[in-house]
């Protein structure tokens, strides 16, 4: 496919991310379930939900962690934050942090086997979004409702003083975090990212660097929020990719593309794209050449 094609397909994946978003806060704000809700993955798990949770299990091994850029409305979140954030330099790629990883997903699976439900609540994305929606979006919206001398339509909720604060710092430090360092918080604190990356490891379907196009320009590098595109070794983290889309069409080359299986390092063609200045963190193609060459590999 063309980058201008990605570039559709990708405008496409964001209309539904943003239509997602809006439908799931509308119906836990107003109290309802809906096939979006229904579809979050904890509450699927927690409502023995086999159908759902077959369907993103099988979804995953084809393509990877689709769940996370397309209808987890704390991705979206994070996403729009980013969009906020002011990062000139753009990203860069960040070893995964796979210990604290699976340390989140086991402090999860401990907290909900001893019925320590804010716990889970703290660590499960949708509950999570629940609860900034309910303690801080209905007591916002009312607000100014009764500014506006309007009647407020969504249902009335009480929320104590600790309790709002408490989510309104989480919620400060998801703005933070998501406006300065992309999806930090998807790859390294929650356990649904975890599990889904577990599987994504070996989806059929995923994004792949043809190296021997590849000339190291890093552009596909600073596009990518899950800062899981290796510059030095031409690989991409399955387990931390979010399958945005967002490198697909950024690449002069098309060296970098949502593929079948894996292209394997055969010569690099090690060339910069023309006008193109390297990062200051991390050695140019010509001196990783140099060193390939002086150890043999
Ligand atoms: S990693 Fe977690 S918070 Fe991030 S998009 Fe995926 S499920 Fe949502
Ligand atoms: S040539 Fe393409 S795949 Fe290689 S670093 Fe540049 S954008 Fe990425
Ligand atoms: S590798 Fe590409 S698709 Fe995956 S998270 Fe990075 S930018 Fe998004």
């Amino acid at each position: 496919m063309t980058p201008k094609a990605w570039k559709i397909v990708r405008g496409a994946r964001t209309a539904v991310q943003l239509l997602s978003l809006a439908v799931v806060s509308v119906a836990v704000a107003a109290g309802y379930s809906c096939l979006l809700t229904r579809m979050q993955i904890v509450p699927a798990m927690l409502a023995c939900s086999v159908v759902w949770l077959l369907a993103w299990i099988v979804i995953t091994v084809l393509v990877g962690r689709v769940y996370c850029s397309t209808v987890c409305p704390l991705g979206t979140f994070q996403d729009i934050m980013a969009r906020l954030g002011i990062r000139r330099r753009g990203y860069f790629y960040t070893v995964a942090m796979t210990p604290l990883r699976w340390l989140m997903v086991i402090a999860a699976v401990a907290a909900a086997v001893m019925g320590l439900w804010e716990v889970v609540a703290l660590l499960d994305p949708y509950s999570e979004w629940a609860d900034i929606i309910n303690r801080l979006g209905i007591p916002a919206y009312e607000r100014v409702a009764e500014a506006l001398g309007r009647r407020p339509v969504l249902r009335a909720v009480t929320v104590s003083l600790a309790s709002g604060a408490f989510t309104a710092v989480i919620a400060g430090v998801i703005v933070y975090v998501a406006a300065t360092r992309g999806r930090r918080i998807c790859n390294t604190v929650c356990p649904v990212g975890t599990l889904l990356g577990a599987v994504a490891r070996l989806s059929v379907y995923h994004v792949d660097i043809d190296t021997d196009r590849c000339t190291g320009c890093n552009r596909c590098v600073e596009r990518c929020k899950g800062t899981c595109i290796n510059p030095w070794e031409h690989t991409v983290d399955l387990s931390r990719c979010v399958v945005c889309l967002d490198c697909l069409d950024v690449c002069p080359n098309q060296a970098i593309t949502f593929r079948r299986g894996r292209h394997r390092l055969q010569m690099p063609l090690m060339m910069p794209a023309a006008g193109y200045r390297f990062s200051r963190r991390m050695p140019s193609p010509r001196a990783l050449l140099t060193v390939r060459l002086v150890v043999g590999r």
